[in-house]
């Protein structure tokens, strides 16, 4: 496994290589993490990752400094996973005094984290569309944890015409079902046991769509008042649809639950399918 610091010796590793899987993260590697690169090594000839806590899509008052970092851990952990190169850049590589260009997100960025995180998606899109002109990946691969970031990217993969096939990839859980996340690590003990709370109330709503439940007004309410009790404070609980992140009436077919609340300091979101019809 190599290490590429800078866009140059990105550029130089790309070149002549065929079939290129690309996994983007922002390092404190997890299972989560891991899951993707095994799925683009098995898919493709060469897998490289990028290692980028970008600040652009941290808010002013947002967790950037104290965002988790782990460069060694991340390098045993990704050649664990036979990543065959890991791009590191700095800030200042990827964002040099006086760069001023962006990409704008549509409406699939407007709700949900949007309104909470203003900002936010501009900088994950402007951020994986420099990725993706710097690595040119034939696949690259997102996980379904960031439910939104997913949407907003497939839709400017189409919109800006990259020619990048994105892979969804499962969210990973813990035992207990909390969504493995880089920033879990800061929950306090008694935090982390009603994390899970989160998955519970999904994993209820799904039920709920297989007993026959169809109004998403009252699942969400419903899910909310679950949560209430034990969360410092509730984002959002909403019941969209799964493409256009748009919040329903009724459930039909298939609609994603989304979710972002707070424990102390530490935000959490997760989401899961609703399927009406669906196995159980
Ligand atoms: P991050 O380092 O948090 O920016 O995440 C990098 C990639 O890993 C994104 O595509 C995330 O959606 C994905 N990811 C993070 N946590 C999980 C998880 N628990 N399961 C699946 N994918 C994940």
């Amino acid at each position: 496994m190599i290490t590429l610091p800078n866009i140059s010796a990105m550029r130089k590793w790309r070149v002549g290589r065929a079939a290129v899987g690309f996994v983007p993260t922002m390092g404190a590697l997890h299972e989560g993490h891991l899951a993707l690169m095994r799925s683009a090594r098995a898919k493709n000839q060469s897998l490289v990752i990028s290692i980028f806590v970008n600040p652009t899509q941290f808010g002013p008052k947002e967790d950037l400094v104290h965002y988790p970092r782990d460069l060694e851990g991340d390098l045993e952990k990704a050649a664990s996973a036979a990543v065959d190169a890991v791009f590191v850049p700095s800030v200042e590589e990827m964002y040099p005094a006086g760069a001023q260009g962006a990409v704008m997100p549509g409406p699939l960025a407007e709700g949900l984290c949007g309104p909470f995180r203003p900002g936010h998606f501009a900088g994950v899109v402007t951020v994986v569309a420099k990725l993706f002109n710097i690595v040119q990946p034939n696949r690259a691969y997102f996980g379904e944890k960031d439910f939104q970031q997913l949407r907003v990217i497939e839709q400017m993969v189409v919109d800006l015409d990259f020619p990048v096939e994105i892979v969804r990839c499962p969210t990973v859980r813990e035992v207990d079902g909390l969504a493995m996340s880089s920033r879990n690590r800061y929950l306090s003990p008694e935090d982390r046991q009603k994390a899970a709370a989160i998955y519970r109330v999904i994993s209820g709503a799904a039920a709920a769509t297989q007993s026959g439940e169809r109004d998403a007004r009252a699942m969400a309410r419903t899910a909310r008042l679950a949560l209430a009790p034990i969360f410092d404070r509730i984002d959002y609980v909403s019941v969209v649809d799964p493409v256009t992140l748009q919040e329903i009436e009724r459930i039909e077919g298939e609609a994603r639950i989304a979710i972002a609340a707070w424990l102390g300091t530490t935000r959490l979101i997760d989401n899961g399918p609703l399927k009406v019809g669906g196995p159980k």
